[in-house]
């Protein structure tokens, strides 16, 4: 089938059918994180063997239009030719040295110059890492135990952050997970996002005992729910009066939304903040940074430790520093110009088949709600009275028509800016039948509670 071609596809796909069933024999699941393996949306993965451009293909050779991008790092496509030889030279000269090398700097020089309260920069392998280590930073540096998070953001499998809400507002947090201590997570105190009221309440009973309140900068992880005007000036106001930290996670907006990410659309000052995704253009690199006072408190110059054997490696740190450098005001032109093209289409494919939506945006990440009216979903509780028998019919319909879409009612669509007037079409031509088939959506088809919580909570 050519990418023209607008046939539909069968639901099923008898070679990743196989390959799935082979890799539940080998890995917990058939997969290497929760979400891959379709338990919001059922059916079979689609084990993907190749991505050019803004085009991925299935192992059974079928053809979709990338609307994941990798949950966020392939700004720039797939197998970009320029990235493809940076790495391919990098490789060439070396994979790992265990010694610092001359890219892991003008990466770090390119964060610090484009984000302005990263005075200092750290690269490590995940996510996850950068978080956890953030954390550990903020709470050697303030000698404070606790740590504020909010209901619905993610960042990471970091065990005091995978932690739910107690009774009450100053209530200690309870583990999310099998694994997790009773201790780690009573020293998180989980809010509903966007609260400021909660945030004061918390500081008012604990403040001397709070360290940092990490928040996604812009959270992507619950659906796109954008901060409300002020939201992060407020963290940042109220943890300052009560000398706390604040870390702004931009793992997921870090240069994706902007060329210096949600802090390029809200310049909120953070002390600390993570990155991740595009920084690696595609290959294992993150990073934490923030003031330098607070950051040469790590070893070997101050008493707070970390490291990493592959941190910094040159493969991956090729890999980030070209797909930095090659995101120019034109890419994020593009990738807002898409953006806006597929959220209208996409709301107007819904509203025309009479689906109770309400699309949300963060720059150009966006996700399609499937609640009941069109109010504004400010946090996870509103996040959570989604149809999810309608997204999964949704997802299922963009499948078969050659559309990848997050497989979760609970994420954001990634643009990028290789997807071109071809790719957009296909999915404009998809929207329709998949809106219909949302509106025929038997409300029993949703997911049981177990599933989707696991897929929507303990993402990617
Ligand atoms: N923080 C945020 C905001 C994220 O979205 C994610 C992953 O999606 C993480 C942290 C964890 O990153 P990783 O999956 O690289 O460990």
């Amino acid at each position: 089938m050519t990418s023209l071609d607008t046939t539909r596809y069968d639901y099923t796909a008898p070679v990743s059918a196989d390959l799935f069933a082979r890799a539940q024999r080998v890995t917990p699941g058939g997969v290497n994180s929760p979400v891959r393996a379709f338990r919001a949306v059922g059916g079979t993965p689609r084990f993907m063997a190749q991505g050019q451009g803004p085009w991925l293909t299935d192992a059974d050779g079928r053809r979709y239009v990338d609307l994941v991008a990798s949950w966020g790092p392939m700004i720039l496509g797939h197998a970009h030719p320029a990235v493809v030889e940076a790495v391919t030279a990098a490789a060439r000269r070396g994979f790992s040295f265990g010694t610092p090398t001359e890219g892991e700097l003008d990466l770090a020089q390119e964060i610090v110059d484009r984000v302005a309260p990263v005075e200092r920069v750290r690269l490590v392998n995940s996510g996850t890492e950068a978080v956890l280590s953030a954390v550990r930073l903020a709470r050697g540096a303030t000698g404070r135990p606790l740590v504020v998070k909010f209901a619905g953001c993610y960042h990471g499998h970091v065990d005091a952050l995978l932690a739910s809400a107690g009774s009450g507002v100053a209530t200690l947090g309870l583990p999310d997970t099998p694994g997790v201590t009773t201790g780690a997570a009573a020293d998180t105190i989980v809010l509903p996002y966007n609260d400021v009221a909660a945030v004061e309440a918390v500081f008012a009973e604990r403040g001397s005992d709070i360290a940092v309140v990490v928040s996604e900068a812009a959270p992507g992880n619950m659906g796109v729910v954008p901060p409300r005007d002020g939201f992060n000036a407020a963290l940042r106001r109220i943890t300052a009066a009560h000398g706390a930290l604040l870390l702004l996670d931009e793992v997921m907006t870090g240069f994706r939304v902007s060329r210096s990410g949600w802090y390029g659309l809200d310049p909120v000052d953070a002390d600390l903040m993570t990155f991740g995704k595009v920084m690696g253009g595609g290959l294992p690199a993150a990073a934490f940074g923030g003031r330098a006072d607070l950051m040469e408190q790590l070893a070997p110059i101050g008493p707070v430790y970390q490291a990493g054997t592959l941190s910094g490696n040159p493969v991956a740190v090729a890999a980030g520093l070209t797909t930095l450098r090659l995101c120019t005001d034109d890419v994020y032109a593009r990738c807002d110009q898409v953006a806006v093209t597929l959220r209208g289409a996409a709301s107007a494919a819904l509203f025309a088949a009479g689906v109770p939506h309400r699309v949300q945006q963060a720059g150009s990440m966006f996700s399609v709600f499937f609640v009941p009216d069109e109010r504004q979903v400010h946090d996870y509780d509103d996040a959570r009275t989604q149809d999810t028998a309608a997204h999964r019919a949704f997802f299922h319909e963009m499948l078969a028509r050659g559309v990848y879409l997050p497989p979760s009612a609970f994420e954001s669509w990634f643009v990028s800016a290789a997807l071109d007037d071809e790719a957009v079409e296909r999915v404009l031509d998809a929207l329709p039948a998949a809106a219909r088939a949302a509106a025929a959506a038997d409300p029993a088809d949703a997911p049981s509670d177990a599933d989707s919580k696991d897929a929507q909570e303990l993402q990617p």
